[in-house]
């Protein structure tokens, strides 16, 4: 599989990210499965990978500091030599709270992550691609969320906003390097049936809140990683700086 592109998934070891791993090795990616500290669950996603006939390595790296980023990019060079697709999805809630409560610590583990590490790894990864650089050219996408829109006012304004940046960094970068081989576009997933609803302190949250989605229903991270994998696939080679809303009508 030497000749087969590169996949970096920020966050691949759980919900969205381990599910965009396993359908992209299913379509013939080799995939770099990055995670902060859950080295068990990233080794799972690379063992159904590799038994099912795929290519997978996991990274451990924090995405939120320049030694996590140093570590995952050094990986993609030592392992891989080359970079064809980033998925920029590592992403964190945080506990239920109004702006007016807000600590300056919280703001920035929130900004780090969910803006800064984001924006980092795409310098990254054009680095690597662009053909500016004497890369190949690729294909990034940014993981937002329908929170973007809504504001997610009395739960994690914060969070919404963080969000909001991303899809306005999406529609510069994608203009940035459009004539450089690079399509950069982002999905906003809704409700989602993952763990992210627990580390905010909510574990039911995406089955509580059901009724406010117009499908009656939480998505699923398959149903989110189809979204991500059709941008990154050359059947979107005309799209760029789009931003898909993947959020059952809500
Ligand atoms: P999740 O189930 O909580 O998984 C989070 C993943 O990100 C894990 O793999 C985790 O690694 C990794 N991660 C967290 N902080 C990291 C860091 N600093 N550096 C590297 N990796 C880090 O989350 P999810 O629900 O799949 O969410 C994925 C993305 O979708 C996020 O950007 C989120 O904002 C967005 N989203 C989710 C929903 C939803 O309802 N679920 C809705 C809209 C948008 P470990 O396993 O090592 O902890």
């Amino acid at each position: 599989m030497s000749d087969h592109p590169v996949l970096l998934i920020t966050g691949g070891s759980r919900g969205i990210g381990a599910s965009v791993a396993r359908k992209a090795a299913q379509q013939g990616w080799r995939v770099l499965v990055n995670y902060l500290s859950n080295e068990a669950a990233a080794e799972d996603v690379v063992s159904a990978i590799t038994s099912a006939g795929g290519e997978a390595s996991a990274v451990r790296g924090d995405t939120s500091n320049e030694a996590g980023i140093a570590a995952i990019f050094d990986a993609v060079d030592s392992r891989y030599g080359r970079l064809d697709g980033l998925v920029n999805n590592a992403g964190v809630v945080d506990y239920t709270a109004r702006v007016d409560e807000f600590s300056r610590e919280r703001l920035d583990r929130m900004f780090a992550i969910n803006v800064i590490g984001k924006i980092r790894c795409a310098s990254e990864a054009v680095r690597r691609m662009s053909t500016r650089h004497g890369g190949k050219g690729g294909a990034i996408v940014n993981v937002s969320s329908i929170a973007a829109i809504h504001g997610s006012a009395g739960q994690y304004v914060d969070y919404a906003a963080s969000k909001a940046a991303i899809d306005t960094f999406t529609l510069g970068l994608a203009r940035e390097v459009a004539q450089e081989g690079i399509r950069v576009n982002a999905v906003r997933p809704g409700i989602t049936d993952t763990d992210i609803h627990a580390s905010g302190g909510l574990p039911d949250r995406a089955h509580e809140l059901a009724s406010a989605i117009p499908m009656g229903r939480p998505g699923t991270p398959d149903e989110i990683a189809d979204c991500i994998l059709y941008l990154l696939s050359e059947r979107a080679s005309y799209v760029t700086g789009s931003i898909l809303n993947a959020s059952g009508g809500r």
